[in-house]
């Protein structure tokens, strides 16, 4: 990212400027400091760098004050407190982790608040020693100095001094005191080390920052990609690498973003999205089609997922300023709009649907009632002839009915109005029985079969929910098969621990034209169709089974589907044996 590229440079600028200051400072005359010793890291670039070089600096911090370790606290931008940092010399990564004070507390905190360096004599015997824990580090005595960054004017001379963190140097060797003398050493040291402490310290945050940032980026549901200047990707967070197929491990960096997205559809918008950011007074004239009516620059893409979904993402595009106001790349979100696409287009296909659905019974029930209305007299017709077309309309207008309640069904289920049940002790034969024989007339290539176990039984159901049911099932099976076998199984199950009373499963089998896996997961969605040769030509409304959804939901039951393409389905659905319905309350 060109933002960690820019502040890279100023640390290495600023380094520069310490390595020269600190030269500067070996050349005068500080006998007590071995100008050999003391030398500042070699640039370093990276934290890893950055580690090794504090690492180097407390080591030789701790030699040149004769002293056993030497640990830095800094504070901690979020509590505020003061928290020592790795690496320490003489400590281990547990003890520093450890190592920890609310500013102006213990030893360390009276220096960072007081700004003023200070010896602790004898750890053991010391208040502020014991507020810290320090002899628990096995630490005896020590010094502490403030660590400060000072900021100058072109005259060099001091505009804004701030403490951030203190500098220890604990356990003076072969077991002496620590003198003054001591303090000024550290005290230098500290001055020239400050720096490189400090860029350690603002690199490791932005470092933290940035993987916070990555992490926030990568744990968005949009997809998020964004290409620097020079055409190459700078960032592309996890649900991008997913839409595009791209290796959550493979290596983006810096790689030119036409290598790296094949999908043409896309490549054409984000070329088109990063010209218009780059020159976004350009604004050339609309493109025209041959009718002469604007081409809309499409913002949407079609992807083709994983498991074969065909996925709708829109694209939004914003140039990406630096400080400057200069472009410095262009970010891109990719909205998953597959749900509500389908929604409109399902909205539009379901108006026609209907609209063709309710025209199919009204053409017959016009046809005969004017053939009917047309015999004045009665003479043109038999009376039997006359009784089938009475037969032909009522079948019709109940057709017609069944959709209209299905149609009010469907919308008291959206605005969350249960479903009235008619508690019963059911005889499933029964309701099984009336399925059939109205089921049984409309096709005569079918064999439909009842199989029920025990023979005859009873749950508690609501009888005419059940039947309608089994009546959208077995209607389907027919439907959706050009012949064969419809069966009805119905078994009566011991109880188990989910269904403490037994339960009923239920299931109605065909040998039709199946179901895709993919589309198995959709059954019960509301307006789902398949998109077979079959299921164009039956027609429907993709409401069935939405309904029969919740009637079983209102049963305490599920349904799932059994299928395999071009060998059959099998509906399956289980509910409790004894519903736990709450009873009136017993008038006093
Ligand atoms: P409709 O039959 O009015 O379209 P349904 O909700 O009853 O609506 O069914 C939804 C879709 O599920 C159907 O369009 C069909 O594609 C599929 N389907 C339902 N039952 C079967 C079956 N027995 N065999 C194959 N496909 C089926």
């Amino acid at each position: 990212m060109s933002y960690d590229e820019n502040e890279l440079e100023r640390l290495r600028q600023e380094n520069e400027k310490l390595r020269a200051e600190l030269d500067n400072e070996r050349r005068k005359d500080t006998p007590q400091i071995n100008s050999a010793v003391v030398e500042t890291p070699e640039l370093p670039v990276s934290l890893s760098e950055y580690q090794i070089a504090l690492k180097r600096l407390m080591q030789r911090t701790a030699m040149i004050v004769q002293s056993e370790k030497c640990v830095v606290m800094v504070q901690d931008k979020e509590t505020g407190d003061l928290i020592a940092r790795s690496p320490a010399w003489g400590l281990n990564d547990e003890q520093v982790f450890a190592f920890r004070v609310p500013v102006g507390e213990g030893f360390s905190g009276e220096v960072f608040r007081t700004g003023h360096s200070r010896i602790l004599e004898n750890a053991i015997h010391d208040r502020r020693a014991a507020v810290e824990n320090l002899r628990e580090y096995g630490i005896k005595n020590g010094i502490c100095v403030p660590l400060v960054v000072e900021k100058h004017d072109e005259n060099n001379r001091v505009v804004d001094r701030s403490i951030f963190g203190v500098i220890h140097c604990f356990n003076k060797r072969k077991g002496e005191s620590f003198v003054e003398e001591d303090v000024r050493l550290l005290e230098r040291l500290a001055k020239s080390a400050a720096a490189v402490i400090a860029n350690a310290q603002l690199y490791q945050e932005m470092a933290e920052d940035k993987q916070k940032l990555v992490q926030t980026i990568d744990s968005l549901s949009s997809g998020l990609i964004l290409i620097n200047s020079r055409g190459r990707i700078a960032q592309m967070n996890n649900q991008a690498r997913k839409i595009f197929s791209i290796g959550i491990d493979e290596d983006l960096t810096d790689r030119v973003y036409t290598d790296v997205i094949h999908h043409e559809q896309c490549l054409e918008i984000l070329k088109q999205c990063i010209e218009d950011c780059s020159n976004p007074g350009d604004k050339k004239a609309p493109k025209l089609d041959n009718d002469g009516e604007v081409i809309r620059n499409p913002d949407e893409i079609t992807v083709i997922s994983e498991d074969e979904e065909q996925l709708i993402y829109q694209i939004q595009a914003a140039g990406v300023r630096d400080a400057s106001h200069n472009i410095f790349g262009v970010v891109f979100i990719l909205n998953d709009i597959t749900e509500l696409r389908n929604v409109e287009r399902m909205k539009t296909e379901f108006v026609s649907i209907v609209a063709h659905e309710l025209r199919t019974p009204l053409t017959p029930i016009k046809g005969f009632v004017r053939t009917l209305l047309d015999d004045e007299k009665e003479e043109w017709y038999q009376p039997e002839d006359r009784r089938e077309f009475y037969t032909i309309i009522d079948s019709n207008v109940d057709r017609l009915s069944r959709m209209i309640n299905d149609l009010l069904n469907v919308s008291r289920i959206e605005r969350g109005a249960g479903i009235e049940m008619n508690w019963q002790q059911a005889d499933i034969r029964l309701a099984c029985e009336a399925v059939l024989t109205t089921q049984k007339g409309r096709s005569d290539k079918h064999v439909l079969v009842l199989d029920l176990e025990p023979e005859n039984f009873t749950a508690e159901s609501d009888p005419d929910i059940l039947q309608n049911i089994l009546q959208n099932f077995v209607s389907n099976a027919i439907k959706y098969s050009d012949g064969g076998e419809v069966r009805i199984i119905g078994r009566l199950e011991p109880a188990s621990e989910a269904f403490p009373d037994g339960s009923v499963l239920m299931g109605v089998k065909d040998e039709g034209v199946g179901l895709t896996e993919t589309e198995i997961k959709k059954i019960g969605e509301k307006f789902f169709r398949s998109d077979n040769k079959k299921a164009r030509s039956a027609g429907g409304t993709g409401l069935g089974l939405f309904l029969v959804k919740s009637l079983i939901a209102a049963h305490g039951g599920t349904m799932w589907v059994e299928s395999e393409v071009g060998k059959g389905s099998t509906f399956w659905f289980r509910f409790p044996a004894k519903q736990h319905v709450a009873e009136e309350p017993v008038q006093a």
